[in-house]
């Protein structure tokens, strides 16, 4: 059980319509009956739903990010892109940068670096996914990669106020895995070692099932969630046995 201040992110990824957005108002009944504000819930839903969304959540202390931003603050010839201001305009308050399967579709740290410039400089908050890959793990060398990332993904930006850092191995995403509670616990604190006052949060395979091996995990201070945040109850579920 835990006491702390959490966030809670939902990934909706590619998913979702505007027929979609009617299952969250039982996520809205249940925020709205929590009086304290124990925990923050952000989703980020694929980028077409972000304006119905945000007028949908007005009245709620729930807020929105987007999925990926351009890494220009400025207008442009890019066809299909959106950047940080333009996604801010219709509601955003964060932007997802540096996920995995984004970064296995070419997006290097370089890149990643510039989008978060950008995002910060229009005033989204960040959440910086950072992770190795299976065969990294199994090289040993995950703290060396995720330190890479870090100093690589974070050069030159000197305000860090907005930056989350989401601990999203790329094993555990989608796979129903999760690190060894020793192994999470190891790294979590090497990664605020790093990047020392950042809140961290835990992605990959969280589920109603295994948040009672998470939650205990004091340095952790929150959850990215793919799958299960599509589904109201299961996200419902893991923010209840979170404090229960
Ligand atoms: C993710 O894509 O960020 C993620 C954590 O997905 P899942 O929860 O489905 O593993």
């Amino acid at each position: 059980m835990t006491n702390k201040y959490m966030y809670f992110v939902a990934n909706w990824k590619m998913f979702g319509d505007l027929g979609t957005l009617n299952t969250l108002n039982k996520v809205i009944t249940f925020v709205n009956k929590i009086k304290k504000n124990k925990f923050k819930l952000i989703y980020c839903p694929p980028s077409t739903l972000i304006y119905p969304l945000a007028k949908m959540l007005k009245k709620t202390s729930i807020e929105i990010g987007a999925q990926n931003c351009h890494e220009s603050e400025n207008n442009g010839a890019h066809t299909g892109q959106l950047n940080a201001m333009m996604l801010k305009d219709v509601g955003a308050k964060y932007v997802i940068l540096g996920h995995s399967e984004n970064r296995q579709s070419g997006e290097n740290d370089r890149l990643i670096n510039l989008k978060i410039r950008s995002a910060i400089k229009s005033g989204l908050k960040v959440i910086f996914c950072i992770g190795e890959t299976l065969s990294e793990k199994r090289k040993k060398i995950t703290k060396k990669i995720l330190a890479q990332q870090i100093s690589k993904g974070l050069n030159k930006i000197k305000n860090r106020k907005g930056i989350l850092i989401a601990y999203e191995p790329v094993w555990a995403i989608g796979s129903g895995l999760i690190p060894e509670q020793s192994e999470l616990i190891d790294t979590i604190d090497y990664i605020k070692g790093k990047v020392k006052g950042f809140k961290v949060l835990y992605g990959g395979s969280v589920n109603p099932k295994n948040i009672n091996n998470l939650k205990n995990i004091n340095s952790i201070d929150g959850f990215l969630i793919g799958g299960a945040s599509q589904v109201p109850n299961n996200f419902i579920d893991i923010i209840k046995k979170t404090y229960n």
